[in-house]
């Protein structure tokens, strides 16, 4: 970039916020998002499935309505998919549906891939009792755990998903795996969300908050090593690394932004060259005119986020701030204390038809051992970051939280896009 001539803009930000916003989808960009007065409805089968030569039981239909469809009871902490989806899409899914007997099939294959055809074959013998599946726009199909490689299995984007829950994911108490985060996953999966994934950016060897030459380089896969990616090291994104942690955190602002959960308005691109000092409301604040933003980086090439990538896209930096929740995104307080920024690749997702890709941009990198380093993800207040690829600059200049006069919280930053 030769000219470095920098023109001032500040977004007016909050004086949108003087006016408590509403959210409406008077003037939708993004076409099919809904709105809170007229939700969209997720209805799912829940088709239950045991074969000839195994019939363990594919888990209760109690347990798995209640995880799936349940009220919420803050004080005992119970939680459900139904309002996970309810709350992270600000009131604009609603998720309801049905749990059916459970289907002995004859199995053709042992597979696990074939668990549509499983899906199928259970279905049609449903229909052939009489049951009548056109009103359900979702499959979640479960059955007793076989040797299969995963614990869910979904299509991006589709219709159908499978869940080979092991014993021990049907803990639904903090703890390693979780069955209702894994229905949770692939349902967002389903919604056209891919992993989310987390990188860690060298220079010369040497870890930086920033993103480097070398974070261009292809996916690498590395789980827990010293790796430098890991496709599901987002830590503050059920499309992520929360499967391992005790969070159950919502989606971040780039997998809502793919769901259809978030408009372009609440998201806006901010793309021009110039210096902008703009603010940030929590993701997570229904309320909040802006929940996030995408910065589209100047004189990037497209390449591929990852390996598994079928586009090629110069991918945008997001942004979006976490406050600390009391049934989901219960991670530790030092998370709100900073914004997360990602590189991400959504734009042109919105119909949750195309593969968008996001990775959480570790800014402390080599804090903390394998996949925990990016527990500290977050930019703090007086900290820069720069993206050397393309020149971008962002410094969180503070976080402000006004709680006597019921004010939203917000968080100032400036931007600097050459
Ligand atoms: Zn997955």
């Amino acid at each position: 970039m030769s000219t470095k001539k920098k023109m001032f803009a500040a977004l007016l930000v909050s004086a949108i916020l003087l006016v408590p916003a509403r959210v409406t989808a008077s003037t939708p960009t993004n076409h099919w998002v809904s709105s809170p007065s007229n939700p969209e409805t997720i209805n799912i089968a829940v088709i239950r499935i045991n074969f000839t030569d195994n019939l363990s039981s594919p888990g209760s239909a109690t347990l798995i309505g209640d995880l799936l469809f349940n009220e919420p009871d803050i004080d005992k902490k119970r939680m459900s998919l139904a309002f996970f989806y309810e709350t992270a899409s600000y009131g604009r899914v609603q998720v309801t549906g049905s749990v059916f007997p459970t289907i002995t099939i004859v199995r053709t294959s042992r597979d696990c891939d074939d668990y549509k055809t499983w899906g199928r074959t259970a279905r049609e013998a449903l229909e052939s009792q009489g049951t009548n599946l056109d009103e359900y726009t979702h499959m979640m199909y479960f059955w007793p755990p076989q040797g299969c490689y995963y614990a869910g299995i979904a299509e991006l984007p589709g219709d159908e998903s499978g869940m080979n829950l092991w014993r021990r994911w049907w803990r639904t108490t903090d703890g390693q795996g979780d069955a209702m985060d894994t229905m949770i996953h692939e349902l967002g999966h389903n919604l056209g969300a891919p992993h989310s994934g987390a990188i860690r950016c060298r220079a010369g060897g040497v870890s930086v908050a920033g993103i480097t030459e070398k974070c261009r380089a292809p996916w690498a896969f590395g789980r827990f090593g010293g790796s430098d990616t890991w496709e599901y090291g987002d830590n503050l994104d059920v499309m992520g690394g929360n499967l391992y942690l005790p969070f159950h955190a919502l989606p971040s602002s780039a997998s809502r932004f793919m769901m259809g959960f978030l408009t372009e308005e609440e998201m806006p691109l901010i793309e021009a060259a110039g210096t902008y000092e703009i603010e940030l409301n929590p993701l997570n604040e229904p309320n909040a005119a802006i929940k996030g933003y995408r910065i589209r980086r100047p004189n990037v090439e497209a390449y591929g986020l990852w390996g598994m990538s079928t586009q090629k896209t110069a991918p945008e930096i997001c942004l979006d701030w976490r406050e600390r929740g009391t049934l989901f995104d219960r991670f530790p307080s030092s998370i709100s204390r900073g914004i997360s920024i990602r590189l991400c690749d959504v734009t042109g997702t919105q119909q949750r038809g195309a593969h968008g890709n996001a990775v959480l941009v570790d800014m402390t990198p080599g804090s903390r051992s394998g996949f925990r380093d990016w527990l500290d993800g977050p930019l703090r207040v007086g900290k820069s970051f720069v993206d050397e690829v393309s020149g971008i600059r962002i410094k969180l200049l503070s976080i402000q939280r006004d709680p006597i006069n019921n004010a939203l919280s917000r968080a100032r930053l400036r931007i600097e896009i050459p």
